[in-house]
């Protein structure tokens, strides 16, 4: 798409004349990675269906997995769902700004790609203050993760350049992201909440806000959120989670890539540097007595090869 990819330092705000000159970028149907507090996502202007289009080229995304709407003010959500539900509002008016991505019937103005011809739309406003700087002056952008489909999300600029350097023209460098997993996606269409996808903010931390059960999507719902079905989040180098410690260290001993002290903010990061090290086999120590944060144990599902047998799951 293009030769050279500039990168512009946000520390933690744009420069006024880089903000003006990613503003531009995006305008004529460009896309620019930015940071926010979860992982970096790939932006473009969410009504110009050009610029979706880019973006789901350029992580070679499947046109069923629908993009989230980030907005920088309560004022841009009537362009995106005629009318969210009181749930939607409570759940904003608590968490926003913040890591949580809530679902509404979507606005006619929302164009069918960015929904996956759903009739909802999927909405967020990020508390990353250089991500709410560019969408408070630019207005609402589309923006997944930063990566290609199915590679770790990225958590540092220097991710968003391995998979995509040469390809787009700009990364905003806003350094480390906070959460470094990406939001917790709730639908708020009807009357109970259900929790689509596990993320940055807890179930307990809303559950109890609510003082209500978040619900599960039903089995085999797959259309409920199109994203969970494919398998994320996977380094090139095979996952193998294990039980003890003793069996980690024969792995290790056998050249296995072993994290150190795997969190949430790290777990991304340490599955792309066993890439770059070009190691065949990652090694997570892990077993259900850990306690293990769901988001985190969510990803560890998608990324490796043997979770249920590990945890006992069906
Ligand atoms: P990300 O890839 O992190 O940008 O998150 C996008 C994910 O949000 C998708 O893969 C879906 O799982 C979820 N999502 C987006 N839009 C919708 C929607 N309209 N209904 C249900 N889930 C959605
Ligand atoms: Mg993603």
């Amino acid at each position: 798409m293009c030769l050279s990819t500039k990168v512009f330092q946000a520390t933690p705000l744009l420069s006024n004349s880089d903000l003006e000159e990613l503003v531009a970028l995006l305008k004529e149907g460009s896309v620019a990675a930015i940071p926010t507090e979860t992982v970096y996502g790939l932006a473009g202007e969410l009504f110009n269906e050009a610029a979706l289009q880019k973006i789901f080229r350029a992580k070679g995304r499947p046109a069923d997995n629908p993009l989230i709407a980030h907005i920088g003010s309560m004022g841009d959500l009537g362009g995106l769902s005629e009318g969210p539900s009181k749930l939607f509002y409570r759940l904003a008016d608590r968490f926003w700004p913040g890591p949580l991505t809530l679902i509404a019937a979507r606005s006619k103005r929302v164009p069918d790609i960015a929904a996956g011809c759903l009739p909802t739309v999927a909405v967020r406003m990020p508390s990353h203050p250089c991500a709410l700087q560019i969408l408070k002056r630019f207005g609402p952008l589309a923006a997944p993760s930063a990566n290609l489909s199915g590679r770790p999300s990225p958590t540092a600029a220097a991710h968003v350049l391995e998979d995509f350097e040469g390809v787009i023209p700009l990364v905003v460098d806003g350094g480390a992201a906070l959460f470094g997993l990406e939001s917790t996606v709730i639908n708020t269409v009807g009357d109970i909440p259900v929790l689509l996808r596990p993320g940055a903010i807890s179930r307990e931390a809303i559950e109890e806000f609510l003082g209500m059960r978040l619900s599960s999507p039903e089995k085999g719902s797959e259309g409920a959120s199109p994203g969970m079905k494919y398998r994320h989040y996977a380094p090139k180098a095979k996952v193998i989670l294990v039980e003890s410690e003793k069996e980690l260290a024969a792995l290790l001993k056998e050249g296995a890539y072993v994290p150190d002290h795997l969190t949430a903010q790290t777990l991304y990061a340490e599955l792309r540097m066993a890439d770059l090290l070009q190691k065949s086999l990652i090694a997570i120590h892990v077993d259900a007595a850990m306690r293990l944060d769901e988001a985190l144990m969510n990803r560890l599902e998608k990324a490796s090869e043997n979770y249920h047998h590990i945890l006992d799951l069906p």
